[in-house]
C-alpha cells in the first residue's frame, strides 16, 4: 500500500507548524509535550494505516462527545433526549454560558452545556451517578474495541478548576434541563472527558461511526445506525463549534475535536480518521489536525459534498 509513505509525507511536512498552544485552563494538559503528532486511518474493513506517536496516550476530551450523545439515544430514545439537548450550531466556543432562550434547552451536543446534559442521559433512568460513568467508559470502550480507563490526574485537575462547567450546569439545573446536582453530574462529564485513548484508538472508534455503528475489528453493533446518522449529523453541523463553517467548507467531513489535541472525522461507508498534536487554535482545534484534514480532503477528494 502506498498510504503509510503518505501519511509519513504528510505528518512531515506539518512537523515545522508550531503554532497555537496547549489548553491552559487544565493545568495537566499545559505540560504534555507539544511536539507529538500522529496520522491514523482505519477503513470500514478493518484495515489501519498510521503514521507517528499512534500509540501515545492522551485524554479524550470533547471527542468523547458524540459518542456519548450516541449512547444517551440509544439508552433512552430520540425524543427523550431531543427534548432536552437541540441540533443547531451555535456558532459559539464550546464552553459559552448561553442556552436556547424559549426551551432553555442547551443549542447541540457538541458545545459544553449539551454534552453536560448527555451525560445525565446516558444509561436508564436513575443510574447512581458511578454506574453512569461506567456505562459511559465501557460505550467508549466498545467503540473503540478495547477496555478504556480514566486519567485520574487529568480529571482531578480539571474538577478542581471546573467553575464554569459547574456555571453551566448550575444554570441547566434551574431550568430543569438537569435534574440532580450539578456538581454530580460535572463530576461524571469531567470523568468521561478523562478517558484515556491513543490515536489508533480514536482511529477504531471514528471507524465504528462510519462503518454505521459497527466496530470493525470486534465485529459489535454499539449503537444503531439511526443513531449514528443523527450523530454524523450532529458533528457535522457543530463538531468544530465557532469553526464548523470553515471546516464545512474546507475539509468537508463530519468531525469533532477535543482540547487534549485529538481531531477524528468520519467518511460515512468508507473510513475513520483520527489526529493528535497538542497546540490549540483559538476556537480550542488542534493546529496541525485542522491542516492535516485539509490536506487530505484535498489530495484524496475526500469533502463529502464533491463527486468521487
Ligand atoms: N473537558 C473539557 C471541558 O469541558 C473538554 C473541552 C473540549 O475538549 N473542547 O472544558
Amino acid at each position: 500500500s502506498v498510504v503509510p509513505d503518505y501519511l509519513a509525507e504528510v505528518l512531515g511536512d506539518a512537523e515545522s507548524d508550531t503554532s497555537g498552544a496547549q489548553a491552559g485552563y487544565i493545568p495537566e494538559l499545559a505540560t504534555a509535550d507539544p511536539d507529538r503528532l500522529a496520522v491514523v486511518f482505519a477503513t470500514v474493513d478493518g484495515t489501519v494505516h498510521g503514521a507517528g506517536d499512534v500509540d501515545a496516550a492522551f485524554t479524550i476530551q470533547s471527542i468523547s462527545k458524540p459518542f456519548v450523545y450516541a449512547m444517551a439515544l440509544s439508552d433512552r430514545g430520540f425524543d427523550r433526549v431531543l427534548a432536552k439537548v437541540g441540533v443547531e450550531p451555535s456558532g459559539e466556543a464550546f464552553n459559552e454560558i448561553s442556552l436556547e432562550s424559549e426551551t432553555g434547552r442547551p443549542r447541540n451536543p457538541m458545545i459544553n452545556a449539551g454534552a453536560i446534559t448527555a451525560h445525565s442521559l446516558a444509561g436508564p433512568e436513575n443510574l447512581k451517578p458511578v454506574e453512569r460513568v461506567d456505562r459511559v467508559v465501557q460505550g467508549l470502550s466498545a467503540f473503540a474495541g478495547r477496555q478504556l480507563t480514566v486519567d485520574e490526574t487529568v480529571c482531578g485537575s480539571e474538577m478542581e478548576n471546573a467553575h464554569r462547567n459547574l456555571a453551566i450546569a448550575h444554570m441547566l439545573r434551574s431550568h430543569d434541563i438537569l435534574t440532580e446536582d450539578p456538581r454530580t453530574v460535572v463530576d461524571g462529564y469531567i470523568r468521561q472527558c478523562s478517558v484515556l485513548v491513543t490515536t489508533r484508538d480514536l482511529a477504531m472508534m471514528a471507524a465504528t461511526l462510519a462503518n454505521s455503528g459497527v466496530n470493525p475489528l470486534s465485529n459489535e453493533q454499539v449503537v444503531d445506525a439511526a443513531v449514528v446518522r443523527q450523530v454524523l449529523s450532529v458533528m457535522a453541523t457543530c463538531g468544530m463549534y465557532d469553526a464548523a463553517g470553515d471546516w464545512a467548507t474546507q475539509v468537508g467531513i463530519p468531525a469533532k475535536s477535543g482540547v487534549a489535541g485529538g481531531l477524528i472525522g468520519a467518511l460515512p461507508g468508507q473510513l475513520g480518521i483520527a489526529t493528535f498534536s497538542p497546540r490549540l487554535d483559538r476556537h480550542g482545534n488542534s493546529v496541525r489536525g485542522v491542516s492535516l484534514f485539509e490536506r487530505f480532503s484535498y489530495d484524496m477528494g475526500l469533502h463529502v459534498m464533491e463527486v468521487p
